[in-house]
């Protein structure tokens, strides 16, 4: 199977973006769904093809969505995606665009995942979770075949974790290629921070609210497969402000022309705070569709007034 995401660039980062010496960038902010939840969403949405899936229900106004309705529309498979009420019209609307059938259901995401598994049944067709399932896991993965098969060598790896559905493809690469003493340097926003609560409890743990700006890291539990792969990999979870990851989009947005949310601004932020002890670090630029030029100026307005 030809898989639906792209092979995106591995770039060095533009001089004086990072203090630390040497900074790649696996650009996944360039998947044409926006971000690489086409990587993992394509993989679980072909082999639903396969399997005789008549239709693919996603409950995501987030990249989870709108990768949803990119494979499915690809595949020729049609789309329903479920958003909780308090999603902006603007995201419907942005979905609808995208040739998918937007549903509203609940006040919060988790009325809204309920009712769409329920749908899911009811129609045959496949249910595409954000970030909690094998083959989601493994379509990740691919981005670390990428960067090995460019001939990469790096010692550290930094991604922003929400559910830790990237974190888990992104261990299961670097076990394939037998990177298993690469650390991940796991970034979560304050106020997001599910997995380093598990670290902290010593079991898995669940936040009682999501208080961050970074809306994709905003799973108050990330799956139970990230929890015990971050027990059994080197994993290094760490935290930054809103304002740090948002300030981290300005800059990462002049240095190199691409607008990424700041859940990737999250792990754009922690590179100087984290990178300092490694010779050659990996960021994961995982992208967003929540960021605009007018977004953007509010950050770079609020980072001026914080500083
Ligand atoms: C989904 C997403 C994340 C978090 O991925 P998880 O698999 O939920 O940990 C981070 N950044 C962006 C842009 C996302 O869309």
């Amino acid at each position: 199977m030809t898989p639906l995401h792209v092979n995106t660039p591995l770039l060095r980062a533009a001089p004086g973006l990072f203090n630390h010496a040497e900074v790649w960038l696996k650009m996944d902010a360039l998947q044409p769904s926006g971000s690489f939840k086409l990587r993992g969403v394509g993989r679980l949405v072909q082999q639903a093809a396969v399997d005789g899936a008549k239709a693919i229900v996603c409950a995501s106004g987030g990249n989870a969505g709108f990768a949803a309705a990119h494979a499915a529309v690809a595949l020729g498979l049609p789309v329903a995606i479920v958003l909780p009420s308090t999603s902006s019209a603007a995201v419907a609307e942005r979905l609808a665009e995208r040739g998918a059938e937007v549903l509203r259901h609940g006040a919060v995401w988790d009325e809204a995942h309920e009712f769409a598994q329920r749908l899911a049944t009811d129609r045959g067709a496949a249910y595409v979770h954000p970030f909690d399932h094998p083959l989601l896991w493994a379509g990740h993965s691919t981005l670390i075949d990428e960067v090995v098969g460019a001939g990469l060598q790096f010692d550290a790896i930094v991604t922003a974790v929400g559910g830790g559905g990237l974190f888990c493809g992104i261990v299961e690469g670097l076990r394939r290629h037998g990177l298993d003493d690469v650390p991940v340097i796991a970034v979560e926003t304050h106020g997001a921070a599910s997995l380093q609560a598990s670290l902290a409890a010593g079991e898995l743990a669940t936040l009682p609210a999501i208080t961050s700006i970074a809306t994709s890291l905003g799973a108050r539990r990330v799956a139970a497969e990230a929890f015990a792969r971050a027990c059994s990999h080197p994993t290094l979870a760490v935290q930054v402000s809103d304002v740090e990851a948002t300030a981290a989009c300005v800059r990462f947005a002049d240095a190199h022309r691409v607008l990424v949310e700041p859940a990737c601004g999250a792990a754009l932020a922690a590179v100087d705070r984290q990178g300092a002890g490694f010779k050659r670090v990996l960021v994961e630029v995982c992208g967003g569709m929540g960021v605009s030029v007018e977004l953007l100026r509010s950050w770079a307005a609020a980072a001026t007034m914080a500083a």
